[in-house]
């Protein structure tokens, strides 16, 4: 686990006659701290803190681990946590905080006007900042599988021996089946996951980048990542890393149907938060359109507030219609969709 403090002194603010309004003056050293308990660790990250210090004056105090790490931290903490926010991916995880009972409601009309009804717990619990899709991959060389348009192709008889896809005690597939149980009902979810285990072309293994790189190889002709792994890899320096990257292609799921699982990085209002306000004020500033831009980008995840661009190499992916169940739904379907998969076969 890693501390810093992200302590900037604070703008002077230069009382001439031609300032605009004093409102936005940083407020020195009234403004007080803010305590992030965060599992996201990009060096983007770290400019929209300092950005917001020194904009605000506030003081962010970071402490970076796994979110389950987090949760436990938090909740061994109790009364006593300093923790005022918590950010994490995956739709899932913000959901075992949620269920471990570490979140407030957040209360902020500007969060309520930018963000989409879907990126925002009915009881706001958390808020989505970011989003990022879960997509099939398929061999470029081979080329399209088919039938190949839907997650519910991934289970079809023609494509025995073919798949490629991380074990089912991955987050990102628990709340896809999560995703899949919600649209299609327990029974058919099960007979789904059996249908893409009789697929397999080997056992579960690697992270998602593992799986893009064996469809890029040919070990797999199909494989499912998420679009900021495919992005990752297209906007690499790296030969290597560009060859796998032109070696595949990429099918948005549900385009005639529900449209493509979205999942999300977010955050929530600690219980116990000491300095509540100036979480709340953290989480508006993320919202803006500058820090969206590094949020997002900085893992080229797609923004979660409407019209705001992504990178170039994630806009290279290509526009698709998003599935727009709330994310909370993910969440609920957790703990069954871990059974699902367990009776389907799925390592
Ligand atoms: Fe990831």
């Amino acid at each position: 686990m890693r501390f810093r403090s992200l302590f900037f002194a604070p703008l002077v603010a230069f009382a001439t006659l031609t300032s605009c309004s004093t409102d936005d003056a940083p407020e020195g050293a009234t403004a007080g701290e803010l305590n992030l308990y965060s599992s996201r660790h990009y060096d983007t990250d770290i400019a929209l803190y300092e950005n917001f210090t020194e904009a605000t004056g506030i003081k962010i105090n970071l402490i970076e681990a796994g979110a389950d790490e987090l949760i436990e931290r938090i909740k061994s903490e109790g009364e006593a946590s300093p923790a005022d926010l918590l950010i994490t991916v995956d739709a899932g995880r913000l959901w075992r905080a949620e269920q471990a009972g570490i979140f407030q409601p957040i209360d902020s009309p500007i969060l309520n006007e930018r963000l989409p009804e879907n990126m925002r717990h009915p009881e706001g619990l958390w808020v989505g900042l970011s989003k990022r899709a879960r997509v099939i991959v398929y061999n470029a060389e081979a080329g399209l599988p088919e039938p190949l348009s839907d997650y519910a192709d991934l289970a079809d008889p023609a494509h025995r021996g073919k798949v490629c896809i991380r074990s089912s005690s991955n987050i990102y597939n628990i709340s896809l089946m999560a995703a899949m149980m919600s649209r299609m009902g327990e029974a058919a979810a099960e007979e789904w996951a059996a249908g893409v285990v009789a697929n397999f072309a080997r056992t579960p293994q690697s992270n998602d980048t593992g799986q893009i790189r064996a469809v890029a190889s040919g070990e797999c002709q199909i494989g499912v990542a998420n679009t900021y792994y495919l992005a990752r890899l297209a906007a690499s320096d790296d030969p290597a890393d560009q060859a796998v990257s032109s070696a595949v292609e990429i099918v948005f799921p549900g385009q005639e149907g529900n449209g493509t699982h979205v999942n999300i990085s977010g955050a929530g209002l600690v219980s116990t938060s000491p300095n509540p306000e100036n979480a709340i004020k953290f989480l508006e500033y993320l919202t803006s359109e500058p820090a969206q831009l590094l949020f997002a980008n900085g893992n080229n995840e797609y923004p979660a507030v409407p019209g705001i661009a992504g990178t170039s190499a994630v806009v290279g992916l290509g526009e698709f219609k998003e599935d727009t169940l709330n994310a909370s739904e993910l969440g609920i379907n957790q703990a069954m969709a871990i059974m699902v998969f367990d009776r389907a076969g799925w390592k």
